[in-house]
């Protein structure tokens, strides 16, 4: 993984009261650490959002390159926090990004969600650097409703290697997954993209890794969604190169979502996609 540079900045806000499918799926807030994402992923929805969310057009054009962290977050977030929220940590980077490492954001925001906690509490992330901070995840999930989300977007590593290089392999993320059940904490298995998989090996994995709902969400694609975030050309150029684009297609994706909800189902676990899904981590248990 190259050295990539991390630049600051000052925010005026940190948590953002969300619309569209965030809103849909019942969340009040997010919060958003930093602006763009060392992860860098082929498919990303965010750098095609332009300029909704705070991104600068430097974001959309480098997309992956850099980072910058807003190094004012944990004040603002002390500010801003209220109980009845329900935030979603973050949209727009994963919070454990490559940079999180030498930043170290995520304690510090932490750390006041424990002294000021909301309603309920998701980290999205797909980083197994989350570990880092397990005791203070422990210690804020006796305060709040803490919920993981880990993405894992295929079965098959080759698949993830091709797609999403700079992450950790399927295999680190499925234990780090058992590690933070272990200590305790409730963890979604969140399928965002669904990238090319063996649908039925996928869901015994996941229904092995975790004992939640499962949610999923295929690569957003035009034909299904006019506006808005969509998968960078980058994702649909690898489906091109492998002679797989129906991947992107909207018939396709309709039936992997209806063979993905069969096997969940017959192995006894509910599944379900799109702000439907995603409604899951926001839903008193
Ligand atoms: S980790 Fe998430 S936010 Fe970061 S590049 Fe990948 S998809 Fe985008």
């Amino acid at each position: 993984m190259p050295v990539l540079p991390i630049l600051e900045t000052r925010a005026r806000r940190i948590l953002s009261p969300v619309s569209g499918f965030l809103a849909e799926a019942g969340f009040t807030h997010s919060l958003t650490p930093a602006r763009n994402c060392t992860y860098g992923c082929t498919y990303c929805y965010v750098p095609t959002m332009r300029v909704q969310g705070g991104l600068r057009p430097e974001d959309w054009r480098h997309w992956g390159e850099y980072t910058v962290y807003k190094t004012n977050a944990p004040e603002l977030l002390y500010r801003e926090l209220k109980p009845e929220q329900i935030i979603y940590c973050s949209p727009l980077t994963d919070p454990y990004q490559p940079a999180e490492r030498s930043e170290e954001m995520m304690p510090r925001l932490l750390e006041k969600l424990y002294l000021r906690p909301p309603r309920i509490f998701v980290l999205q992330t797909r980083s197994v650097h989350i570990l880092r901070d397990l005791k203070l995840l422990v210690t804020l999930s006796e305060n709040t409703d803490l919920r993981i989300s880990f993405s894992v977007t295929t079965d098959d590593d080759r698949i993830r290697k091709i797609f999403e290089p700079r992450c950790d392999s399927i295999e680190d993320r499925l234990q780090a997954i058992g590690v933070l059940r272990a200590a305790g904490l409730n963890v979604y298995a969140t399928l965002a993209p669904v990238l090319p998989c063996e649908p039925k090996r996928l869901a015994r994995m996941l229904v092995e890794a975790t004992d939640n709902p499962v949610i999923g969400d295929p690569l957003h694609i035009r034909r299904l969604k006019p506006r808005g975030a969509t998968t960078r050309e980058a994702a649909l150029k690898i489906l091109d190169h492998y002679e797989q684009p129906q991947w992107a297609e909207a018939v396709f994706q309709q039936r992997l979502l209806e063979v993905l909800e069969d096997e969940f189902r017959a192995l006894g676990r509910k599944f379900a996609a799109g702000p439907r899904g995603f409604a899951c981590l926001t839903q008193s248990n």
